[in-house]
């Protein structure tokens, strides 16, 4: 056991939308009975990527004793890409471009690199 940081979903404000399981590269979140659980703690590194993602504003990071990171087993956790993962601008896919989390308007949309100039300069 070690104090570090890790993420921390709230149930009461978890929908189970499941936009946060794809995006955790670590595989550290699953949808359980219609709520987002951190189900290994060992692969949650804390860094907060899910946060943004939340439509909800469920996901919060807190720092607390757990189990330390497991680097090897984070990157040995089976990866696919997500098709409904695209940007919301000219609607490719990760397996193409690559992809950034924003919000807008109270929305959680994803953005790929090419069209995140226009949304800077209008
Ligand atoms: S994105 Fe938010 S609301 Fe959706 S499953 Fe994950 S924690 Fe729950
Ligand atoms: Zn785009």
């Amino acid at each position: 056991m070690e104090k570090r940081l890790i993420v921390k979903i709230d149930e009461e404000k978890c929908t189970g939308c499941g936009k946060c399981v794809s995006p955790c590269a670590e595989g550290a979140i699953k949808i359980i009975n219609g709520k987002a659980k951190v189900v290994s703690e060992e692969l949650c590194d804390g860094m907060g990527y899910c946060i943004g993602i939340c439509p909800e504003g469920a996901i919060s990071i807190e720092e607390r004793h757990t189990v330390a990171f497991n680097k090897e087993k984070a990157e040995a956790q089976p990866k696919k890409p997500d098709l409904a993962i695209h940007c919301f601008k000219c609607g490719a896919g990760e397996d193409t471009h690559y992809l950034i989390p924003i919000r807008h308007k109270m929305e959680s949309l994803w953005v790929c690199t090419r069209c995140i100039p226009t949304l800077i300069h209008g």
